[in-house]
């Protein structure tokens, strides 16, 4: 099922370069589809009901839905990623953000029609999603956002409400047909009404439908839903202009007409067989026809993306419901995450381990080797370059700089933070070491310090033992070495008076002056380390030599 890179094959193309390439194949090879892409270019969309902190993978979607639609411009489409707030779904089991009294007034309404937790939003719904979305330019997602419910309000379903109540039949049946039928959905109209009464949703029934006056007869009243307990309201109403939603699978199939959707992709698990893909694409092609958007096809779904985790073990325990897409920029840069999606595959599941793990060292070498092979200064080979400075395009944000930027990497710069006490130390060691150039510009030099600032959290919060240390200002109390041991570090001493090193050069003498002494290389570099940090092991001694500055080790190896 590996609908995302089968068609050239050969070509090797980056995973959004070949959707996007997919995708205007597909346009080209309809009228129908060509002049909604005339009129409103390829709608790239994607939807999220806002029922409470919206989980990190719904951001693998939007940065999926951003790359595709971004992939589609640079090959000279227009092309727009819109997302949409679910805002008018309903909440139907007992909310963790409300209290028990106002989760009991509340069970059955539109998340559009419960208040904000917090003061300064619309409403509930608008305030989970703008946790999400106010974070969209650190993300460089592009999107134009919209709410369902104001779609409702402005009567944008309202031809595909008609469409769906007079062919309440064919969706009747094709509810039975994929889940039996038996089911409610099976047995009563598409539609439900919005009380005018009590404004609760869950908590009604359509029961009948004039064709001819547009109006819908409806009761609200107990037993439509058990957790929830209708007023007893009940008359003729217009289904139009926000007065109720579909439910949601049928709502899904209506919005691909109503937006003209090209594209739009989801979860995997919407994609299981049988599943709500299922069913939105029965409803596309049977009720509204209208061709299901990218990467299904007709009646096949095609396949969903992977999950994304992020420090699986120790958050989802803790949370219940794993991390946020909010609070995913408190574990790696916005950037670091947004690289992270793009270079992996959709179809790939991602586990990401910020805690005690190697994964944010090498999510940052990832990161600056691409930006390297990107400006030319590493060679991977030419497919594997190509891959990465397209990687590299689609996950910068804003513009890319116009000259190969200043590299520290994030074991470096955790180095750092641990040595010096001010961040103005720092560059100046950067400096020092040629890491950094004297007049560097103030976009690079603020680059650099983003990676010092995390490289801070990073080495307080989540790294390993073995990089954490504190550099000494004397000898530790108590400290023995053998008499080979000292030797080394004073000859080590001696040599650093003498001459100008560089990490090559001084990684070398680490071994002649053990081969001399015929002491193992090991032993040096424990005596060196208690010597300066009080530790058996630490970071390169070469590098974290230089970065102390001479002086200061030379003082410390001598006083042994
Ligand atoms: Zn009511």
């Amino acid at each position: 099922m590996e609908k995302y890179a089968v068609k050239n094959k050969g070509e090797d193309k980056f995973w959004a370069d070949q959707v996007a390439d997919d995708v205007i194949e597909r346009v080209e090879s309809s009228e129908f589809l060509k002049s909604l892409a005339k009129k409103h270019g390829y709608i790239a969309y994607d939807e999220k009901t806002p029922s409470g902190t919206i989980h990190i993978g719904s951001g693998r979607g939007w940065i999926i839905h951003d790359a595709i639609a971004k992939a589609l411009r640079d090959k000279g489409v227009k092309a727009r990623f819109i997302l949409s707030s679910d805002d008018t779904d309903t909440l139907d089991k007992p909310s963790k953000e409300l209290s028990k009294e106002d989760n009991e007034k509340y069970r059955g309404m539109s998340f559009r029609d419960i208040p904000s937790p917090v003061k300064g939003y619309k409403h509930f719904g608008d305030y989970y999603f703008r946790q999400c979305t106010e974070l969209f330019p650190e993300f460089g997602i592009e999107a134009e956002l919209e709410s369902t419910g104001d779609e409702y309000c402005k009567g944008s379903f309202n031809k595909t409400i008609k469409i769906a109540l007079d062919n309440a039949d064919k969706i009747q049946k094709i509810y039975a047909e994929l889940y039996g039928e038996d089911v409610a959905s099976a047995n009563k109209l598409p539609f439900n009404v919005k009380c005018p009464e009590c404004r609760k949703i869950a908590t009604t029934i359509a029961l009948e439908w004039d064709k001819e006056k547009e109006k819908l007869y409806f009761e609200c009243k107990e037993g439509v839903v058990e957790w929830a307990k209708g007023c007893g309201h009940n008359g003729w109403i217009s289904p139009y202009d926000g007065n109720g939603k579909f439910p949601w699978k049928v709502e899904w199939a209506a919005k691909w007409p109503t937006k003209s959707v090209i594209v739009e992709t989801a979860g995997k698990d919407h994609f299981t067989k049988g599943g709500s893909r299922t069913a939105a694409c029965r409803f596309a092609v049977d009720v509204f026809s209208y061709p299901p958007p990218y990467p299904s096809d007709g009646y096949e779904t095609g396949p969903g993306y992977e999950f994304f985790n992020v420090g699986g073990k120790k958050m989802s325990t803790s949370k219940g419901q794993g991390l946020g897409f909010a609070d995913s920029v408190n574990y790696a840069p916005a950037k670091m995450l947004r690289f992270m999606l793009i270079r992996t595959r959709p179809n790939a599941a991602i586990d990401f381990e910020p805690y005690g793990s190697n994964d944010l060292i090498l999510l940052y070498e990832r990161y600056d080797q691409a930006e390297r092979v990107y400006f030319n200064k590493e060679d991977l080979g030419e497919k594997e370059n190509r891959r990465q400075k397209r990687i590299y395009q689609l996950s910068h944000i804003g513009k890319i700089p116009d000259r190969f930027p200043p590299q520290v990497s994030l074991l470096h710069a955790s180095m750092l933070v641990q040595m010096f006490e001010s961040e103005h130390q720092m560059i100046e060691s950067l400096q020092k070491t040629g890491q950094l150039p004297a007049h560097a510009p103030e976009e690079e030099l603020e680059c650099i310090k983003e990676r010092l600032n995390f490289a801070r959290k990073w080495v307080k919060e989540f790294a390993d033992e073995q990089y954490r240390f504190k550099l000494q200002h004397k000898a530790p109390e108590g400290l023995r070495l053998e008499h080979k041991q000292k030797k080394a570090l004073h000859e080590i001493a001696r040599l650093l008076k003498e001459k100008e090193y560089d990490e090559k050069l001084l990684f070398n003498e680490f071994y002649n002056v053990s081969k001399g002494l015929q002491l193992k290389p090991e032993e040096f570099f424990t005596s060196a380390y208690k010597v300066l940090l009080n530790k058996e092991r630490g970071p390169k001694l070469a590098p974290f030599i230089i970065a102390v500055g001479k002086e200061k080790v030379i003082r410390l190896f001598e006083s042994v």
